[in-house]
């Protein structure tokens, strides 16, 4: 962690950073971590950046925004089939961002460290003027040649996805104060599904070898079905009916298409949308078939009756 800080920032690294480092961080004493992969594996990358405002409300407890943050990166990882090693993490802190709260936001560290095996490799931190903005970039490994990859499916490939699609949406909604008329009980999970996503991790280490491409779901299920579509120069066809939606969620929106398709284009489910060869089921992996790629471009939500369902916005749009 370095360049220009003054010595409480130094004293903060010390405190609250340095017990989260791994060996690879060589005690954060020098300019960069060193990492060696295991033979046979290559090394995959990823960063996100979050600022406060935009992906996170000011108000949200430090330590969800730190395992937010871890996870939505580690999500990335999970995507390509890559089994997480560690983070670098560069901070900009507003001025009177308070000890506690860096403490707090730490501990998060902490706690998801332990979760997914991951230690700080190393970063910086820097004060700001303008929102709190955290930038982390995950590393993990892959063995040789077998990550998974958006741009490798086939026509005629079944479609996948793993758990519930459009609880962080509502999530969001609740959050923004939508008055949609929850139970308290749902009102709660839906809100912890927006505030801390899971990683599938384990999913994606599975799909190795069998699935023929595969994206975590962060800019809507639709988006990001687009983003197979597009890197592999096909279509997709998606049964609305299909798509998984939690008990509380359908209780909501009550499987009405224009819903289901709103609920498709939220984002931050940070599930796994996966192809397979057509004869292929993933019978030990928990995830719902959705539709199937096709020669041709875009993605056409179908209703029952096989009539397509008009789309407002296909995901999340970042400018
Ligand atoms: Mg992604």
């Amino acid at each position: 962690m370095n360049g220009g800080q003054s010595l409480g920032e130094f004293e903060r690294i010390a405190t609250y950073f340095a017990p989260l480092a791994g060996p690879e961080a060589l005690g954060l004493s020098d300019d960069c971590a060193l990492m060696r992969p295991r033979p046979g594996f290559e090394i995959v990358l990823t960063t996100d950046t979050m600022v406060g405002g935009v992906h996170f409300f000011h108000d949200d407890p430090a330590d969800l925004i730190a395992r937010k943050l871890i996870r939505v990166n580690l999500s990335d990882l999970a995507a390509m089939g890559a089994i997480p090693r560690g983070y670098l993490l560069a901070s900009s802190w507003r001025r009177d961002t308070t000890d506690a709260w860096i403490a707090a936001f730490a501990e998060g560290l902490r706690q998801d460290q332990a979760a997914f095996s991951v230690a700080l490799f190393g970063g910086d931190t820097t004060s700001t003027d303008g929102p709190v903005t955290l930038t982390l970039t995950a590393i993990g490994e892959v063995e040789q040649g077998k990550a998974l990859r958006r741009s490798t499916a086939r026509p005629g490939d079944s479609l996948w996805v793993t758990g519930c699609i459009g609880d962080a949406g509502l999530g969001l909604r609740l959050r923004k104060g939508d008055a949609l008329h929850a139970s308290d009980r749902d009102r709660a999970y839906l809100l912890e599904r927006h505030r801390l996503p899971t990683p599938r991790i384990e999913i994606g280490r599975a799909l190795i070898g069998r699935a023929s491409a595969a994206i975590d779901v962060s800019d809507g299920l639709l988006a990001d079905i687009g983003h197979i579509c597009e890197t592999s120069g096909l279509g997709a066809r998606i049964e609305a009916a299909a798509i998984p939606l939690s008990d509380p969620a359908r209780r909501l929106v009550q499987a009405r298409e224009a819903e289901i398709a709103a609920l498709a284009s939220a984002g931050d489910d940070y599930e796994i949308c996966f192809s397979l060869p057509p004869s292929a089921t993933p019978s030990d992996i928990p995830a719902t078939r959705i539709g199937v790629l096709t020669d041709g471009t875009g993605v056409a939500l179908i209703d029952p009756t096989g009539r397509e369902v008009a789309v407002k916005h296909r995901g999340f749009r970042h400018f």
